[in-house]
């Protein structure tokens, strides 16, 4: 049922996509007034009865003017709805496809696909991405440079998905698997400075984004937190990255590559779970974002054999989940600042959000936890004037969900009801209810 919703719009999209670049300007700069009954635009402001004004891919104007409506414009009436920023994903890994083959394990699905399959077939998990209101990640590691290869078609139109910013290959040491049971992909691998130069200016070079390196251990049902790159070696990799203008995100499940990935000035702290007092008062004060990706652990639990996962790795993973809420607690009360991250992967895309869940538990606001996955993440993308608000200049990124997310972190997570991206329309189930 869901499928063919996907296969229509997609279809639907592609065909607009197409108009598009053989009508050149004419539709690019189609005006539409969106009516939403409130409107949250993570400026500051709650507005009843908001209209925004969308002129192509960007947001033209906010009011409650109706007069000021251009003429000729198409009105879609979300009135019944509660308006939001697209939200924004950092922590991603878009292009690891499963079939849901029921009986073949997912960690033995990843690998049976070329790469231009693999691309192609990366079409589900970004569907069910937007489907929860996420209109861009930040993609946190692939092989064989498919997140370029993604990123470039949904920014041309040939493939419907979220806006991505991606990282390449992730930098790591050798001998740490990168999925139990998999070669490590040889792309990222680097041991000491030079090699570890080397691999930067190599992603840097490919295309990418942003630089992601794993300086611990940790993954899947593995919750070891043991540092691997030495302080120098992270360092190296921070101020390299730095130097071309982009920004690193730092795999730490452990206190000790968090410590040495903050001093030495990572712009994000990933997992980072056990972090002692001292490294979360520096992120306070240096800024640092953390994504906790808290919630990925509670999907492996949820998911462990349809994944592959040997028997036994339960009570040890639930353990470090309530570490991790708990370093997330102390983090908030020290004014360290979130963004959301769902480290999605397997079949987790369209949970991207339930992050905020955990935010809340936390201690944040349903406000303070929207943030994460618009203000805050969006300049952690360094793209803070033009996503994660609903403001003039802005993407015409746009989220209707049913309820007050204000009051009930939930009514983003679970109702959402339709979504805008670039000022195209990507999800509408907004007409469910009366079939
Ligand atoms: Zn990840």
């Amino acid at each position: 049922m869901k499928t063919w919703r996907w296969v229509l719009l997609a279809v639907v999209v592609l065909c607009a996509g197409a108009g598009v670049s053989a009508q050149g300007n004419a539709s690019s700069t189609k005006v539409r007034a969106v009516k939403f009954g409130k409107l949250w635009d993570a400026k500051g402001k709650l507005w009843t009865n908001a209209i925004v004004i969308v002129e192509g891919e960007r947001i033209k104007a906010v009011t409650t003017d109706d007069s000021t409506i251009p003429a000729g414009a198409e009105v879609i009436d979300l009135s019944k709805y509660t308006g939001i920023p697209g939200m924004i994903d950092v922590h991603t890994h878009m292009t690891f496809y499963t079939d849901e083959t029921p009986g073949t394990p997912m960690t033995r699905q990843l690998t049976t696909n070329p790469p231009a399959v693999e691309v192609f077939l990366a079409r589900k998990g970004a569907m069910r991405t937007l489907e929860a209101g996420v209109t861009t990640v930040r993609d946190l590691g692939a092989d064989q440079y498919l997140d370029i290869a993604m990123r470039d078609l949904i920014n041309r139109g040939e493939m419907i998905g979220p806006r991505m910013f991606v990282c390449g290959y992730g930098l790591q040491v050798t001998g740490t698997p990168y999925k139990p049971g998999l070669n490590p992909p040889a792309g990222g691998v680097a041991d000491g400075v030079p090699e570890v130069l080397r691999v930067v200016r190599q992603q840097i070079a490919a295309g990418v984004d942003v630089i992601k390196m794993y300086a611990s251990t940790g993954t899947d049902d593995d919750t070891t937190q043991f540092q691997t790159f030495s302080y120098e070696e992270i360092k190296a990799a921070v101020d390299m990255a730095h130097k071309f203008g982009k920004k690193i995100a730092i795999h730490s499940y452990g206190p000790d590559g968090a410590r040495d990935a903050v001093r030495a000035g990572t712009d994000s702290l990933e997992h980072a779970t056990d972090l002692d007092d001292a490294t979360i008062a520096e992120m306070a004060k240096r800024g640092t974002f953390y994504v906790p990706t808290i919630d990925h652990n509670r999907y492996y639990l949820d998911n462990w054999q349809k994944i592959g996962y040997a028997d036994g790795f339960q009570e040890r993973t639930k353990n470090y989940i309530a570490r991790n809420l708990e370093s997330a607690r102390k983090a908030h009360k020290a004014g360290v600042r979130f963004a959301m991250g769902s480290d999605a992967v397997y079949t987790m895309f369209g949970e991207n959000t339930r992050e905020l869940g955990w935010f809340v538990k936390a201690g944040m606001t349903p406000e303070q936890a929207l943030r994460t996955a618009t203000t805050n993440a969006a300049e952690l993308l360094s793209k803070e004037k033009e996503l994660g608000a609903v403001a003039p200049g802005y993407f015409a990124d746009l989220v209707a969900v049913e309820g007050d997310p204000l009051a009930n972190i939930d009514v983003a997570i679970k109702n959402v009801k339709w979504v805008m991206k670039a000022g195209a329309v990507l999800v509408d189930k907004t007409k469910d209810g009366m079939r």
